[in-house]
């Protein structure tokens, strides 16, 4: 079987430095925000290019507590993409605000930025600008329209660490920037973690108070917090793994040119369509069809010749039960509900196998000249 993702072999092909690295951890008997959270911090926003990062519980703390602290609460609104994981919208109503969700551009899968002004309200703070599968948004249209209307942009790096916009990394336009180290991420730990970066130090603060019942040096709370922390086993094996993240997303992009070189011969295909302006990190590698009934049973064909895919994401949010009707913005949204029953995300992880990906670009190839 090729798995669609592998967090497992990610472990093993680190694995002396990782285990290392956990049993230096387990004998200091420091567990909760110590030296190697300290030091991840450091090294994370170094390697993003901004002075401050701060180590939460997970990636959707991270949305929410950046979104907190810019003092975003109930009676606001948010806009961003129906076409993301779930957590980006839970997040912008864990913290009160309403999620205005809009539509994204077909070609790269994010934020079409043409869409913000009939997005806006009077309500409107922040835009959440999603990287998704590894894609940088149109940044510059949506900095230049967040700066012009006075709203905060915090961005969805769940999915892009490392990605480049311009020459810059994801996570250093915004006024802050949400990551995830869930397993199967880029850069990934063994759990559940997360880093909010800025270059406010005002917001550095705050975030530091937030994460940890509001605290201050003193153990007083100035302000209300929740408890959301990275712990120190977690940051320990990030530092591993955060060393290896170039070469991971550089083997990443081989992969996705092997994947391009041979499917873009088979024009009932859709590919990924990465600018100049943009280098993504393929956190996947997402081909369209051109029908639903089409991309099924491709689905199928591959699995029963044991090659695992996965659909991210196959309802858009604002047709989830637990949101549709509720949310503004979202009455209608063609491209991403056209998309969505078309889209396959192929096996994507750095460990796969030339070899691997060779059988994965030759099946597809036999899917479509026996369908023809
Ligand atoms: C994974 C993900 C999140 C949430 O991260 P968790 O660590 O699972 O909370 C948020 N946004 C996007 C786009 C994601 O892919």
């Amino acid at each position: 079987m090729i798995l669609q993702t592998s967090p497992l072999a990610n472990y093993l092909s680190n694995r002396t430095a990782i285990d290392e690295a956990v049993h230096r951890v387990l004998s200091a008997g420091r567990y909760i925000l110590g030296e190697e959270t300290g030091a991840f911090e450091r090294q994370f926003a170094d390697y993003i290019g901004v002075p401050y990062a701060v180590g939460v519980g997970n990636g959707t703390e991270a949305i929410h507590l950046a979104l907190r602290a810019l003092g975003i609460g109930t009676g606001d609104e948010v806009i961003t993409v129906s076409h993301t994981a779930v957590a980006t919208v839970a997040a912008v109503e864990m913290c009160g605000a309403a999620p205005a969700l809009v539509d994204i551009r077909p070609e790269s899968y994010t934020l079409d930025p043409v869409l913000l002004e009939q997005a806006r309200s009077v309500r409107t703070k922040a835009i959440v600008p999603v990287h998704l599968y590894g894609q940088p948004c149109a940044m510059e249209e949506i900095l230049a329209f967040a700066r012009k209307r006075g709203l905060w942009v915090v961005e969805d790096c769940a999915q892009s660490h490392g990605a480049l916009y311009r020459g810059q990394r994801t996570g250093s336009f915004g006024h802050a920037a949400a990551f995830s180290f869930y397993p199967t991420k880029n850069l990934g730990c063994l759990g559940d973690g997360g880093a909010v970066t800025t270059r406010d130090p005002s917001l550095f603060e705050k975030l530091r108070r937030l994460r940890q019942y509001g605290w201050d040096e003193i153990r007083t709370s100035r302000l209300p917090g929740w408890n959301s922390r990275l712990d120190e086993l977690q940051a320990a094996l990030l530092r591993v793994k955060l060393a290896r993240l170039e070469e991971d997303n550089q083997r990443r992009i081989q992969i996705a040119r092997a994947y391009h070189e041979s499917l873009c011969r088979i024009p009932e295909i859709t590919l990924p369509s990465p600018t100049s302006e943009t280098v993504h990190v393929y956190h996947q590698y997402v081909v369209r069809c051109a029908e639903h009934s089409v991309r099924n049973r491709l689905m199928a064909y591959l699995s029963t010749v044991g090659i695992q895919t996965a659909v991210h994401y196959p309802v858009p949010i604002h047709l989830q039960p637990a949101y549709v009707d509720r949310l503004s913005g979202s009455r209608s949204l063609p491209v991403t509900e056209d998309i969505c029953p078309k889209i396959i995300s192929l096996p994507m992880f750095p460990e796969l196998t030339n070899e691997e990906v060779g059988q994965v670009v030759e099946a597809v190839a036999s899917f479509f000249s026996r369908s023809l």
